[in-house]
């Protein structure tokens, strides 16, 4: 292993990421799954050409940002987001995307790998008919375990798991926690089903909604059950500190339903200045 790859590892972040500034850039909202717990809106015209999502970015990194989640919808649909990816790394920004792994290939993997700090998945249950019923499409586990299984050989990028636990998964997750424990993963992140906004989430609040309670019972649970994998639950709350970016370029905080958030406007229009937001509004 090579200097530049120690210095590349993935770090478990503290909650309160002193010296940071993080945004979570949703860069579409388009994707393949039609997911039952989806927090993503419905869809509208988005920017979609390179030269607006470098101007975007070049926005953020020359303004202070120190860490970029690239998520959506499905991020590795934009043709050019390895380009992004690639720049922001090389001007020493920590890059990480959010995917469903569909569209991950080891060519590309091998492509972005030495830009890219970790990768998240999200990844509910072991049990194939519930993926099935839950996401609308099949093999999920499948992919997900082979994708996390790949990335792991490639080397020194970060996994993460994002599990949203809900009233139907609930029961499966020290299942699911056995496996993740054998796939080594880095991080596993428990949130709350959120039913306050979203094309899935919204029409679904009956079928999913938990309790704090059991919430916090079943994270304590699991982080009881498996000790050498990192834990972490959060709560919907949690989304309320963090600066977001919409598909139309969009800066936000979202605080409950869409009519809820907190808007900064446009960021290229505004030429808004992300550290000073962040310090400001105490994201995190
Ligand atoms: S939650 Fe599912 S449907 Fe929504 S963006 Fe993620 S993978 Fe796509």
């Amino acid at each position: 292993m090579n200097s530049n790859e120690i210095e590349k590892k993935y770090q478990i972040e503290d909650g309160e990421h002193k010296g940071e500034v993080i945004v979570s850039w949703i860069i579409t909202h388009a994707c393949q799954e039609k997911c039952a717990y989806c927090i993503s809106p419905e869809k509208k015209k988005e920017i979609t050409s390179e030269e607006e999502h470098f101007a975007i970015q070049n926005q953020l990194i020359s303004t202070g940002l120190t860490k970029n989640r690239y998520i959506g919808g499905e991020p590795l649909i934009v043709p050019h987001i390895f380009k992004l990816i690639k720049d922001a790394s090389e001007k020493g920004i920590n890059t990480r995307i959010s995917t469903n792994g569909i569209l991950l290939t080891k060519e590309k993997l091998l492509e972005v790998k030495d830009y890219l700090n970790s990768i998240a998945f999200p990844f509910e249950s072991y049990n194939d008919i519930l993926n099935k019923n839950i996401r609308g499409t099949k093999n999920h586990r499948e992919i997900i375990e082979s994708k996390i299984k790949m990335v792991k050989d490639i080397g020194n990028i970060g996994v993460l798991v994002n599990t949203c636990v809900h009233k139907e998964n609930i029961n499966e997750l020290e299942e699911l926690g056995y496996y993740l424990n054998i796939l080594c993963i880095d991080h596993w992140k428990l949130r709350k089903f959120n039913s306050s906004s979203g094309r899935g989430a919204v029409p679904n609040k009956k079928r999913f909604d938990i309790t704090d309670e059991e919430f916090n019972k079943i994270v304590s649970f699991l982080q009881n059950k498996y000790p050498t994998l990192k834990i972490d639950g959060r709560k919907p709350s949690k989304l309320a500190t963090r600066l977001m970016i919409s598909p139309q370029g969009n800066l936000y905080r979202m605080i409950g339903s869409e009519e809820e958030n907190i808007n900064y406007g446009n960021i290229l229009k505004k030429k808004l200045n992300i550290k000073q937001i962040y310090d400001r509004d105490h994201c995190n």
